[in-house]
């Protein structure tokens, strides 16, 4: 990146938004890597002009750009090698507007998702997204990479919370589908084309955001239960007699609630731990006393049926804080050693063949490992944390083979939420067939003919 390109930047963005030199690597590259930012130079701008001219200019120059979040994704998407420019959103944290009729925030991209659930909390109303990194994460992160979370069954994925968005594509032009409405029919869908697509078509800019109402009681429970199968009929029990409404239906092997109820991690076991599985289900409604008593009574219910080994509710908003507390404490998996994150996603009735059988690989290759599960099962999202004490790569990509192969015969994803950036790219295949893949690289190609917008990201 020579000088004359720099100050061509620092034009557009004024000094102090562009950061050059060793500025640069005192940054870290993502939330849990322990290495600096890779780019030659990170620029800052204020608003959808300036990533325009920005990059308007990078195309001309044929300057690579990665767009930076919160930096918190879990699948090296925002990577950027020492040759590209970092466009980091930080100071786009404008929101604009917010229409308590018509139930929509309009916010700029760089805004932190914890930020609009607070405005949308102050404004009496909700925004149901809602994942662990939610203090640091971008809500044009949380769209690039069409975030799940917590209330994905409940509330559908980051897709389907956004009705408008402004984007900027490779060239500089602007995309500015800033659509309000919950209907709307009049050709292509252009949003969906960025959501989802973790930035590889366009710096997303601005968003249309779907807000809900506020719900007006939470009733959260931890629930022991002794085989999968009751789990899957606990899920439907719930999921029934609450007519479709439950908020979250989390679960915890053994090995991962034992995990972060044990010291050094911050929570104590509210139930012991020798159940193989752990339920943390919530609903959300309209009056705290009504809702209280169905949902204990479908508690009660499945007590009676031997659907529940044993239960613990939370009485009041710090109970159900700290029952939170338990699933989201992740970082304790950094006690296990090397390890890698995985997020893969498949029928709910195909689950226990498949962590068996993926097990099972496991043991025929190492005599110790970790295979630590967890997820949102309700929606056949699993993290699987697993490590054979040995970080190097051969290792790793032994590992990789062993979960995700099996996905391949079941039609499993390799990626249910986190996308797939530079760590999953060799895996697309098991999930995509190549007719899809060709596609996604004539998209890639009429939108980015330069291919300057975080190449080498999804695909080659
Ligand atoms: C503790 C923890 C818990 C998590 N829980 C969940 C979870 O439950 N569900 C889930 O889905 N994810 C989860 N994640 C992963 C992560 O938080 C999400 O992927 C999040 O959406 C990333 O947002 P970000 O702003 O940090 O994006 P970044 O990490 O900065 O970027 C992610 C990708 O999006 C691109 N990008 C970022 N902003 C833009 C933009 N404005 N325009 C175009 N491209 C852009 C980047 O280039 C990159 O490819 C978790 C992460 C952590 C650390």
């Amino acid at each position: 990146m020579n000088s004359e390109f720099l100050k061509k930047l620092q034009d557009i963005s004024g000094d102090s938004s562009l950061i050059t030199g060793s500025s640069v690597k005192e940054r870290k590259a993502g939330i849990w890597i322990d290495e600096p930012i890779g780019a030659s130079a990170i620029v800052r701008p204020k608003n959808t002009k300036e990533v325009s001219q920005i990059l308007a200019l990078c195309n001309e120059s044929k300057v690579e750009v990665v767009t930076h979040g919160g930096l918190t994704g879990l699948s090296q998407g925002a990577i950027a090698n020492k040759n590209q420019l970092a466009l980091s959103t930080e100071l786009m944290t404008d929101i604009e507007e917010i229409d308590l009729y018509g139930r929509t925030m309009t916010t700029q991209s760089g805004v932190k998702l914890q930020t609009i659930q607070e405005v949308s909390e102050q404004n009496n109303m909700f925004f149901p997204l809602d994942l662990g990194a939610r203090g640091s994460c971008s809500i044009g992160g949380n769209a690039s990479t069409n975030a799940g979370g917590n209330k994905v069954i409940r509330y559908g994925m980051t897709r389907e919370l956004i009705l408008g968005l402004e984007a900027v594509l490779a060239d500089g032009t602007i995309i500015s589908s800033m659509n309000k409405m919950l209907k709307n029919n009049t050709g292509y869908d252009l949003k969906q084309l960025f959501i989802g697509s973790e930035g590889t078509l366009g710096i997303i800019t601005k968003l249309v955001l779907r807000l809900k109402e506020k719900p007006s009681s939470e009733n959260t429970a931890l629930i022991a239960c002794d085989s999968f199968e009751k789990v899957k009929k606990l899920l439907k029990h719930f999921d029934s007699g609450l007519a479709g409404s439950v908020t979250a239906f989390e679960v915890m092997w053994k090995e991962f609630y034992t995990l972060v109820t044990t010291a050094p991690a911050k929570s104590k076991p509210p139930i012991r731990q020798d159940y193989p599985y752990y339920i943390l289900v919530e609903y959300s409604g309209f009056d705290q006393k009504i809702d209280s008593a169905h949902f204990n009574s479908l508690l009660e219910d499945g007590l009676e049926k031997d659907l529940i080994s044993d239960a613990v509710i939370a009485k009041n908003t710090k109970e159900r804080t700290d029952l939170w507390g338990i699933r989201d404490d992740v970082e304790q998996q950094f006690r296990l050693g090397p390890i890698k994150i995985f997020d893969v996603s498949l029928p709910i009735n195909d689950m226990e063949a498949y962590l068996e059988n993926s097990k099972k690989l496991f043991a025929e290759k190492w005599k110790e490992f970790h295979f630590v599960v967890f997820g949102h099962l309700a929606d056949g999202n699993l993290h699987i944390i697993a490590g054979v004490n040995q970080d190097d790569k051969d290792s790793m990509n032994q590992i990789e083979n062993c979960v995700y192969e099996p996905l391949r015969d079941i039609n499993g994803s390799v990626s249910a939420e986190h996308g797939i950036g530079l760590e999953k790219l060799p895996y697309l295949n098991i999930s995509r067939n190549e007719e899809e893949i060709n596609l996604m690289r004539t998209l890639k190609k009429s939108l980015d003919p330069n291919n300057i917008l975080n190449p080498g990201k999804i695909f080659n």
